[in-house]
């Protein structure tokens, strides 16, 4: 079991295995947890799992931490957001305890072009996480009105 960060906890859930579950209730815009693994050149990688993309060919590889085991879900509850030297997951609506912690992994991939088989279980979803660029044109609109597609990845957004 890796380290915890606070106020979150890593379990067994569902059928992704592993997930990251809400120790307390958050509230929407509320910071959940930084994204701690070192920087490292894509092409540098072993794997891109546990890996998050952060733009311009670099990827924070695995911490250790809980922000390597926060799941996919098509229909999320959080998102990835950038803060200066800082790469957060910010609750999007308020979370319950309990709740398992999840954001929609094709935001943040550009130059990933793996592809996951997606069981969230969402109505609406996808049945396949690929790069932003093969999401549906409505779902991209509706994630730049959002303001979820980081520039710092994907550059500026028409
Ligand atoms: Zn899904």
């Amino acid at each position: 079991m890796a380290p915890v960060m606070a106020d979150i906890s890593i379990k067994s859930c569902g059928q992704s295995g592993t997930g990251v579950i809400a120790d307390k209730p958050f509230s929407a815009g509320e910071d959940i947890l930084e994204f701690r693994g070192p920087k490292v050149r894509g092409d540098e990688l072993d794997s891109r799992i546990h890996a998050l993309e952060i733009g311009g060919g670099w990827f924070l590889g695995p911490s250790g931490l809980a922000d390597d085991f926060v799941n996919h879900a098509c229909d999320p509850n959080s998102a990835v957001f950038f803060e200066h030297s800082k790469v957060m997951l910010r609750a999007l609506r308020d979370i319950a305890q309990g709740e398992e912690i999840t954001f929609d992994y094709s935001l943040v991939m550009r130059e990933d072009d793996t592809t996951f088989e997606c069981c969230c279980g969402a109505k609406n979803c996808r049945g396949i996480i690929g790069p932003f660029s093969e999401l549906p044109e409505d779902l991209k609109r509706q994630y730049a009105r959002q303001k979820l597609v980081p520039t710092e990845i994907h550059g500026i957004q028409v």
